[in-house]
């Protein structure tokens, strides 16, 4: 099925034949959770690992409206399969399939899917059921090697919010945990940035009120299953990365994917 965005994006079937190619090659899939379309249509939300104990875990599909990260993690497959035969690695690569299809944000209870503040204290219940079930998984049952790092890939629509100005084009990063910003893996996934066609925005305020430092936000308390990874999970870094959209066609979503089949390399490669 067709979805509803005019951005060239594969519909979410393709993408799950993609991921599916992970299971043949000897990956565990974990299903997490469903989401469902008014006409009766059932999106699965799944996790794939390599193997116990995963070092690195990837993040994609949370917000419906960037879809760069899922995209570029159905083209990374075939190296996946290579990079994780040498390390455990963990992928939860489109965890908002319906507003993916749907070109929105949130899911279709209207709430952020990984939305953790339910697991921070800072909630009486979960969001919504997508963020019971993938907060749960997170930290009762995914397999983690201690300080396991994480990139969560995500990208900044600030088309979405009318009067909001943005100075630069480019990339931001969020490096939370601890000495999450000074690590080497941040500092790669860093320099890669600085180096790519859609390069660091050094200084600067996001739409959500935090300032830019050297293109980085520094342990952001944001409620997302990033804080959750690095407060519950010890992980370290957990890097979020922001590609900024001035619409839904600028930067061009085949040059989105691009700078992130590129980053999944600066963040897999030895
Ligand atoms: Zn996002």
């Amino acid at each position: 099925m067709k979805p509803l965005s005019c951005d060239g994006r594969p519909p979410v079937a393709d993408l799950h034949r993609a991921y599916n190619r992970l299971v043949a090659a000897g990956w565990e899939k974990v299903p997490l959770a469903e989401q469902r379309t008014e006409s009766g249509l059932v999106f699965p939300i799944d996790a794939y690992a390599s193997g116990p104990m995963a070092e690195r875990v990837v993040i994609g599909g949370i917000h419906g409206r960037e879809p760069a990260g899922a995209i570029a993690l159905a083209r990374q497959v075939d190296r996946l399969i290579e990079q994780g035969a040498s390390r455990p690695i963990l992928v939860m690569p489109l965890l908002n399939p319906w507003g993916y299809h749907h070109h929105q944000r949130y899911g279709p209870s209207g709430q952020s899917v990984s939305d953790s503040d339910h697991q921070l204290g800072r909630a009486p219940e979960p969001a919504c059921p997508e963020a019971a079930a993938i907060t749960a998984f997170v930290l009762e049952r995914a397999s983690l090697a201690p300080g396991a790092a994480v990139l969560d890939l995500h990208e900044d629509p600030i088309y979405e919010a009318p009067g909001y100005q943005f100075e630069g084009r480019g990339s931001y990063l969020y490096a939370t945990g601890l000495g999450a910003a000074r690590h080497p893996l941040t500092q790669r996934v860093a320099a890669y940035l600085q180096d790519c066609p859609l390069p660091l925005v050094l200084t600067g305020v996001t739409r959500f009120g935090e300032a830019l430092d050297q293109g980085m936000i520094v342990d952001s308390e944001d409620g997302s299953i990033d804080e959750l990874l690095a407060k519950r999970k010890g992980c370290t870094p957990v890097i979020t990365t922001e590609l900024v959209l001035t619409a839904e066609q600028d930067p061009p979503l085949a040059l989105r994917v691009e700078v992130y089949l590129g980053l999944l390399d600066a963040f897999l490669g030895d």
